[in-house]
């Protein structure tokens, strides 16, 4: 019987709300990003699915994106571990 994968937190700077690992953001602050950006990370393939890295890094990508907007609009600092994952640019 396959075990169940780990709960993760919501990505969210400063929620602890514990999520599905299917998603991302807890519901309410995944309602809080923008309709264009959930289109960019539904599009964008997760990491590991796949293997391909480019695709891998269009998601992180997008989730750095959405993590910040939701930082700005709560006021809080936007600095993320998916930013950070990307290496400077
Ligand atoms: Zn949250």
């Amino acid at each position: 019987m396959p075990h169940d994968p780990p709960p993760r937190e919501c990505a969210a700077i400063g929620c602890e709300r514990t999520i599905e690992t299917r998603y991302i953001m807890c519901r309410d602050h995944w309602a809080k990003v923008p309709r264009a950006l959930q289109t960019a990370i539904h599009e964008a393939c997760r990491p590991g699915s796949g293997g391909d890295l480019r695709a891998s890094r269009r998601w992180v990508e997008a989730v750095a994106d959405a993590v910040e907007d939701v930082a700005r609009s709560e006021g809080r600092p936007p600095a993320n571990r998916f930013r950070k994952a990307l290496g400077r640019r």
